[in-house]
């Protein structure tokens, strides 16, 4: 990326939550700048709207604005706190929204522990993933019919008559949806994770599907993903395959390439998370493992995540408004902050990021965490939202 010293970044504060975190989010963001580059670099913070504060300044129906579409796309690198998802009146989710229009089809999660953590499992700081979930295909794109619609009969119709699907009963009441999994839409994923694989020296890249049982959707995900780790990466057959290896052209280190079935893999992680580092999966699957592998490692208070596409790269708390805790200064800014730490290695302004890693494992391990944490860990003190960013 080509950035210049003093960037435009566009944010969405957020609703609920968004007005607690996302100002202390911007001020240890500009403190690790100052403090990294002595003011020769600097975020030019700029807000745009969405949501709940959309409908304010533009008006009551108006909950993502044109204008903040065409700003996420401009800037190229933009932030966003959690968004209220409008109920009824036919308005679809923002998230949703942001991601089709945008054509954001790379969920990005890190997941990493942080000491002093709490978490349900024995040894948590063996779970060191990055999840590249695929985010516009399968069951997930929301090609669904209501159970008793003409269009659900008729699809159900075609199914018995005439596409031969008779073992499965459909009684009256049966809802229908449909699964698209693409060859394009898998190699666009998996390029970019076997590319991060290779950015960051990883030992591995694991495909996780359910091919075993859907073998044209989850077992083309994981063929084509065998097949593009050959033809673009190099990759070879490792002890007679099925899994492959390619030597990372930076390091000169091995990359292993491989598959698990996905529910295996859920297994896994709690017994043995140190087997698995980059992670490409579809878009189901990586919705549940990205908030079972944030769990492990503190929760959804500290998740941080991005949606990108081949140009755009929105940056956002994994997490939703917190309706209960809004505005109290109560809520844990870690995931925002940390996903704005992610935007800072994304363009490249690396030792700031560092230092935020290195300020939010301080702070942890000082045991002066928000309620979500403190009420997990033994004699730990209670900080506020604004006191946490604070001190780190
Ligand atoms: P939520 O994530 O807001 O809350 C789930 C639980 O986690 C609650 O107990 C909440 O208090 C807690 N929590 C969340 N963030 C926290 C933080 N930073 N610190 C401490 N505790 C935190 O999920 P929900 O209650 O299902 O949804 C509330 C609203 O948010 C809904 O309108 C939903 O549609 C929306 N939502 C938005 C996004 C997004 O914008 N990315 C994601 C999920 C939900």
């Amino acid at each position: 990326l080509n950035v210049p010293d003093k960037p435009i970044v566009p944010y969405i504060e957020g609703d609920g939550i968004g007005i607690d975190i996302t100002p202390v989010m911007k001020k240890v963001i500009n403190a690790a700048v100052e403090k990294s580059y002595g003011g020769s670099k600097e975020i030019q913070w700029m807000e745009i709207f969405a949501g709940e504060k959309a409908t304010k300044v533009y008006g009551a129906d108006v909950w993502m604005p044109e204008e903040t579409m065409q700003a996420i796309k401009d800037y190229v690198v933009s932030l966003k706190g959690p968004l209220t998802t409008p109920v009824g009146g036919g308005i679809r989710s923002l998230n949703v929204t942001l991601r089709q229009e945008l054509d954001l089809y790379n969920c990005l999660r890190p997941i990493r522990y942080y000491d002093g953590t709490p978490s349900p499992v024995r040894e948590p700081e063996k779970t060191d993933m990055v999840i590249f979930r695929e985010n516009s295909e399968d069951i997930y794109a929301g090609i669904e019919w209501e159970s008793g619609t003409p269009e659900a009969k008729k699809i159900i119709d075609f199914l018995q008559n005439e596409m031969g699907v008779t073992k499965i009963r459909f009684p009256e009441t049966s809802g229908i949806g449909v699964k698209p999994v693409s060859k394009e839409g898998t190699e666009r994923l998996v390029r970019k994770a076997l590319q991060y694989a290779i950015d960051n020296d990883k030992p591995s890249m694991t495909l996780v599907h359910k091919g075993n049982i859907m073998k044209f959707t989850e077992g083309g995900f994981k063929q084509w993903g065998y097949e593009l780790a050959k033809n673009e990466f190099g990759a070879t057959e490792l002890n007679g395959g099925p899994w492959l290896s390619f030597k990372n052209p930076k390091t000169g280190n091995e990359i292993i390439v491989k598959d698990v079935i996905a529910d295996a893999f859920l297994q896994n992680i709690l017994l043995h998370p140190e087997d698995y580092d980059v992670i490409a999966t579809l878009n189901l699957n990586g919705d549940y493992i990205s908030d079972a592998l944030a769990a492990q490692v503190g929760g959804i208070g500290i998740a941080p995540g991005a949606n990108m596409s081949d140009t755009i790269a929105l940056f956002e708390a994994t997490h939703g408004t917190a309706p209960p805790i809004a505005g109290l200064n109560k809520a844990n800014p870690g995931s925002i902050i940390l996903s704005a730490e992610m935007m800072l290695r994304h363009i490249g302004w690396v030792e700031a990021a560092d230092l935020i890693v290195k300020a939010l494992s301080g702070a942890i391990a000082a045991k002066k965490v928000t309620f979500d944490f403190s009420s997990q860990m033994d004699d730990a003190t209670e900080v506020s939202c604004s006191e946490f960013g604070d001190q780190m």
